[in-house]
Formats: structure tokens, C-alpha cells, sequence
């Protein structure tokens, strides 16, 4: 047993936290305030209520509304030339994982020479060393999806290269992060199903991953458990503010597990999908491979998927012990019926069978590090092979 641990993030968690940050004490007086380029954030108000907070703490602030679901390399260098000209001291990221995962890459460029990707290790980028650390972040959560708040872990696409690469140093774990469910009840049920399997596959992941440690498997299993219990809930009655808590909290302890963990290959074939086909959410990409997935590892993992079953309370240990993992999968499929995301279809996001060999390549070119930390060595063909029995 040897392990390391290391979560610096400060974070405020529960209903009506974000009227905390009048008065709690932030990195500096003028803010970078990242959401993405939809309305909701003005809509539901959430962006005027962190302005109008921020000055009765007597915080400046500039918005910074540009960010796509899934954010492009351009925008973070757009954003952090507006943090350096308006002389910003920290970035607050609001919104989904978009936004503040651009915050966060956003927050590093404000600070560091030349381009993003000469930041970036795995494909085209050059993977020099972030030598002045990263302003400030603040990370204001209004989905349950990515964990960013509580992982230093920012993805980003390069537009012209279809390279969707995840990227992380000490100093992009947030400062400070905010987690209110409150802000959470106007996210549609699709999205909120979307979210929230992301957040579940990041524990399961994490928990089959070769380097999880004791302080991971904790977190994992809770957030499993509570995720099964809540998501159909929240998913079903978006005002329901028990089940939106529960949730948010399985989401914060997937970003510890993150953190302490790490996702598998499944998140490398997902960023390939999302890379090439920018309009299909990240959560329903993983949906979609995550049966076929979880299958080729049950026979690898056995034990860890009939855990992870009996945390979702299927009742593993009636069965045969060679059956267990198969509880798991069977738990997996209700939920997504329950959560009424259990008929998705790659064609549908107009993936073409004939790509998956293209698919598997850029998973593996990409973001090939999750590879190295499945629990076994996939080839190029098992790759391929996990995507075709996914393609629907
Ligand atoms: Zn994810």
C-alpha cells in the first residue's frame, strides 16, 4: 500500500451556499468571470446574483461569455488575453464543466508564455512545463457532472486537429469552489441524466483504474451508491432539492476520486466521439460505450464490478461468484432505463460505423495515459473491438 494524497481545493457545499462569497475572503479584488455562450446563465439570474455578491465584497468584475459544451482551445486564449488586459487577480468559472474547466485553462495562460498546447502532453502538444503556476481559481458549479470543482482537471479541444485532451497542474485546483444545489434545479432532465453518469462513470472508472488506493475506493463507492439512489429522482423531479443534493455531493466525490484515482480508456474513446462530433454530450457518449466497456473488464476485474454491484444494492452475493460482475452490468442498464438514457445510439450523433478504427486511433494517440491505467493493457483491436460492440 502506497499512496499519495493530495486535495488542496477549500469547498462549500450545500443548499444556499453561493451567498457565502459576499463576505468569504477571495484571492484578489477583480474577477474573470467564464460562462458559456447560452442563456441560462443570465436566464435563471445566477450570473447577475455572483456580480452583484462579488461587489458587496467589494470584488470587481469582467465577463467572459464565449464557452461552447465542449470549450475550444481558441476561447482560452481569448480569455486569459482579457484577464491580462483588464489586469484580473483570479478567474471564476460559472456554469457546467465547460466553464469552468476554460477557467481553469483560461486561469494558466493568463499567467504562462506562448500557447495552450505547448502545455498539453498526448498528441500534437508539446508538454513543456507550466513554470508560473495559474491565477487564482474559483470554480461556482451549477450542474453535477464533471467533479471539476474538486480536481485540478481541465479538457479542452484543439478545433483544428480533433484533439480533445485533458490536462491538470497542482495549481489548477480550484482555490476555492461552491456547490449549491439550489443552482441546480433548472438543468432539464435529459442533462441532468447526461451529468450525472458522467459523474458515475468517473467513480466506476476510478474504481477499476490500476492506480486506485484505499482513500479513492471510498469515495467511488459512496458516490456509486448515492448516484443509483438519487439520479432517477433528480432526473424525474428537478425540484426535488434531497435528491439534487445527493447528487451534487456523488458529483464532488467523483471529482475527489479523480483526483486520487483516475479515469480509464472509456473517457479516452468518449473524448474521440465528442472530439469528432461536437454536439454529443460527453455523459450520453460514455452512455453509449459504457456496456460494452464494463463487460470486457468483467472478466479482468471481477471482484471490483461485483463491488461496485452491491454498492448500486443488486444483491451480487446470491449469485455465483463468476456471475457477480454481471450484476454490475445489469444495475448499469436499470439505471440508464430508470434515467431514460438507455437508448442511445451512436448513429444517431451521426458516428459512422466505418470511423471506429479512425476513433480508436485518435483515443489512443490522445489521450493514450488512460490507457496505461486500466486495470488491463488494451491493443489497438480490443480498442476497435469495445467500439464496435458499443456502435448501435
Ligand atoms: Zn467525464
Amino acid at each position: 500500500m502506497n499512496f499519495e494524497y493530495f486535495m488542496p481545493s477549500r469547498i462549500l457545499f450545500g443548499p444556499g451556499k453561493l451567498n457565502e462569497l459576499s463576505k468569504i475572503k477571495l484571492p484578489g479584488k477583480k474577477a474573470l468571470i467564464v460562462i458559456s455562450n447560452g442563456t441560462s446563465m443570465r436566464k435563471y439570474g445566477y450570473l447577475d446574483r455572483v456580480i452583484s455578491l462579488l461587489k458587496e465584497n467589494n470584488v470587481e468584475s469582467v465577463v467572459f461569455d464565449k464557452i461552447l459544451p465542449n470549450p475550444v482551445k481558441s476561447h482560452v486564449m481569448e480569455g486569459a488575453e482579457l484577464a491580462k488586459t483588464e489586469n484580473c487577480d483570479f478567474v471564476i468559472g460559472l456554469g457546467g464543466g465547460s466553464s469552468i474547466d476554460s477557467a481553469k485553462s483560461i486561469a494558466v495562460m493568463a499567467k504562462n508564455p506562448g500557447d495552450y498546447w505547448d502545455y498539453i502532453s498526448g498528441g500534437t502538444g508539446k508538454g513543456k512545463p507550466v513554470e508560473n503556476g495559474a491565477l487564482p481559481i474559483v470554480a461556482i458549479t451549477t450542474t453535477a457532472g464533471t467533479g471539476t470543482e474538486a480536481d485540478p482537471w481541465t479538457v479542452i479541444t484543439k478545433e483544428d486537429t480533433n484533439e480533445k485532451i485533458g490536462f491538470g497542474v497542482k495549481e489548477t485546483f480550484p482555490f476555492l469552489s461552491i456547490v449549491d444545489p439550489e443552482l441546480m434545479v433548472s438543468v432539464p432532465p435529459k442533462l441532468t441524466a447526461y451529468q450525472g453518469f458522467d459523474a458515475f462513470f468517473h467513480s466506476a472508472e476510478g474504481y477499476i483504474a490500476s492506480i486506485a488506493t484505499p482513500i479513492s475506493d471510498m469515495y467511488a463507492l459512496k458516490s456509486i451508491e448515492l448516484l443509483a439512489k438519487y439520479l432517477p429522482v433528480a432526473v424525474n423531479d428537478g425540484n426535488n432539492i434531497e435528491a439534487r443534493t445527493n447528487v451534487a455531493l456523488a458529483n464532488t466525490l467523483a471529482g475527489f476520486v479523480e483526483s486520487t484515482s483516475s479515469c480509464t480508456s472509456e473517457h479516452s474513446m468518449e473524448h474521440a466521439l465528442s472530439a469528432f462530433h461536437p454536439d454529443l454530450p460527453h455523459g450520453a457518449g460514455l452512455i453509449m460505450l459504457s456496456e460494452a466497456y464494463f463487460t470486457f473488464f468483467a472478466d479482468k476485474v471481477p471482484d471490483r464490478l461485483a463491488d461496485m454491484a452491491r454498492a448500486m444494492g443488486e444483491d451480487a452475493d446470491s449469485l455465483p461468484e463468476a456471475e457477480r460482475p454481471k450484476a454490475f452490468i445489469r444495475a448499469l442498464k436499470n439505471l440508464q432505463k430508470k434515467c431514460g438514457v438507455d437508448n442511445l445510439k451512436m448513429s444517431d450523433f451521426g458516428i459512422r460505423r466505418e470511423d471506429i478504427p479512425k476513433l480508436a486511433e485518435n483515443a489512443r494517440h490522445t489521450m493514450g495515459g488512460l490507457f496505461a491505467v486500466d486495470p488491463y493493457k488494451l491493443s489497438f483491436e480490443e480498442t476497435v473491438k469495445i467500439l464496435e460492440n458499443a456502435y448501435k
